[in-house]
């Protein structure tokens, strides 16, 4: 509570999270809730609705009913099922304290609407729904949970947990809900998805956001890794410009697009106006676009989309990101011999970008089989990547994932053996800055070029597309290495 003290807002207090002996005597409870600046909501949660504790029903029946209700709350936080039987019991409840709630940890159910309308017939002032959101696109469902209650004359709060559901943490206010939660730091998260206090108010600036706001984001999955999110919404917040950027884990592209993306076709009202498009879904995203630029089609991915009026258009910026940074540090790729390491989406981005340039390039991969018609269709040589020498390289190009944080982080695709001779060590992976690639590269006495610069390029292009505006490529970065070292 004192690490809550310089942040408004109510604090609530999950006493499932309690030692069960601390709730044998209530005294110091009550003491702390005196003491507390700050309005508070008192709750136990079941543990079939995601409470950290084994209390039975009647535990936790007879808590409120003895203790529980007169504890000095702003909010007791009761569970329908409880709620339900306080109605039909003997003694007052003061239903203008009660949030009326109902957690699912696992999906979103079917009878969602009549679990509301049951939460709606309780004389509880707030109602909540918080269930657990596997898709992006489910986060219509919660949204549309606040009209009913707003025309009911009744609070709510909505949320979508897991990743999924971030987008009904950071929008859900603006759209009517009466809060949302955050943790005081990731360690104190009390459910899946939910974000810090700090990214929501910094980041996210979520007590800005309003109906007016401009919607963009990251369409991906897995996007809780990305570092997009800080980039962008830095770059919004230092330009004053009213939007906000968020990551949208996405399982069905299709039906995302359909449903609340395509101007023509969306169930939700908002102002989106672009997205980035992340792994796995740069190709097939195609399919759901209007007009996509050439260089894009030819590459055959998207990372880019604008919302154009009614139609949607799909732009390239790792492209000439991924050039733009390497003509920095060479100047000209005239007459420069290219080593690309992967035949993926980046790859192909790579190779599209010094054809333009006239550069020549060679591609390493494990399997030579596999790779043969990424070969074709690019009409450049491949060669095994097992065996590979780069000496005669002017660039050496790490485009697989080898080196990411997390499982892949202490792997490389060269060692310093193979890397002695060539120039230019060019990594795409940015997190961590510093990749066992890079290493080897330095090890072998090879200039090095990390990741960052041309995820913040493609990243101020996806800006200027979006806004018609210059972004602030300071802002930017340092933003972006604020959430790198965050990270570590
Ligand atoms: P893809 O999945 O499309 O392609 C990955 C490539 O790496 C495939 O050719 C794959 O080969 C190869 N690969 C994977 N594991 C190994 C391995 N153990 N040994 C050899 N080759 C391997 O990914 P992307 O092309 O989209 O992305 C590649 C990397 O580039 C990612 O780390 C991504 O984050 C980064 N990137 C960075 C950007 C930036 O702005 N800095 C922009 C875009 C991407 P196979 O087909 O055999 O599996």
């Amino acid at each position: 509570m004192r690490g809550a003290g310089k942040h408004d807002g109510l604090f609530e207090i999950r006493l499932d999270c309690w030692a069960p002996d601390a709730l044998k005597n209530l005294d110091p409870l009550r003491a702390l809730l005196g003491a507390c600046q700050q309005p508070t909501i008192v709750t136990f949660r079941a543990a079939a609705e995601g409470g950290r504790c084994d209390a039975d029903y009647e535990t936790r029946l007879r808590f409120w009913r003895d203790e529980g209700l007169e504890l000095p709350a702003k909010f007791v936080d009761l569970e329908l099922d409880i709620a339900e039987q306080l109605i039909h019991g003997a003694g007052s409840v003061d239903w203008s304290r009660v949030i009326c709630s109902y957690h699912n940890q696992v999906e979103v159910p079917a009878d969602l609407k009549q679990i509301f309308e049951r939460l709606a017939a309780t004389p509880a002032r707030v109602l909540k729904v918080a269930v657990r959101v596997n898709d992006a696109v489910d986060c219509l469902q919660i949204f549309d949970l606040l009209e009913p209650a707003k025309r009911a004359g009744r609070e709510i709060i909505a949320i979508g947990m897991g990743a999924a559901g971030v987008t009904t943490r950071i929008l859900g206010p603006a759209r009517g809900a009466f809060l949302t939660y955050a943790s005081l730091g990731d360690r104190h998260a009390t459910a899946a998805g939910q974000i810090s206090i700090e990214e929501l108010t910094d980041v996210y600036r979520v007590e800005k956001i309003s109906s007016e706001t401009v919607i963009t984001g990251l369409v991906g999955r897995p996007v809780g890794h990305s570092i997009s999110p800080q980039i962008h919404n830095a770059a919004f917040s230092s330009s004053q410009t009213d939007a906000v950027y968020i990551p949208f884990e996405v399982r069905d592209l299709k039906a995302f697009f359909k449903r609340m993306v395509h101007p023509r076709t969306r169930e939700i009202d908002w102002r989106l106006r672009g997205l980035s498009i992340t792994a796995p879904h740069k190709t097939a995203v195609l399919a759901e676009l209007d007009w996509i630029e050439p260089a894009a089609q030819e590459i055959g991915a998207v990372n880019t989309v604008v919302v154009e009026d009614n139609r949607l258009c799909g732009y390239n910026t790792d492209a000439s990101a991924f050039v733009e940074v390497l003509k920095n540090r060479l100047g000209s790729l005239g007459n420069a011999r290219i080593a690309i390491i992967g035949a993926g989406g980046a790859a192909s981005a790579a190779l599209f970008s010094l054809k333009q340039e006239n550069a020549s390039a060679i591609i390493f991969v494990r399997d030579m089989k596999k790779a043969k018609q990424f070969a074709d269709r690019w009409a450049i040589e491949s060669r095994d990547l097992e065996h590979a020498v780069f000496a005669e390289f002017d660039v050496v190009v790490n485009a697989t994932p080898l080196g990411t944080s997390g499982e892949l982080e202490n792997e490389t695709p060269a060692h310093a053996r193979q890397l002695r001779g060539a120039r230019l060590a060019y990594e795409l992976v940015y997190n961590p800055p510093v990749t066992q690639f890079l290493l080897e590269a330095q090890a072998a006495g090879c200039e090095t070029l990390a990741g960052l610069p041309m995820l913040l390029t493609q990243a101020a292009q996806q800006f200027q597309l979006w806004t018609g505006r210059t972004a602030n490529s300071d802002v930017m970065q340092a933003a972006a290495i604020k959430a790198l070292n965050s990270d570590i």
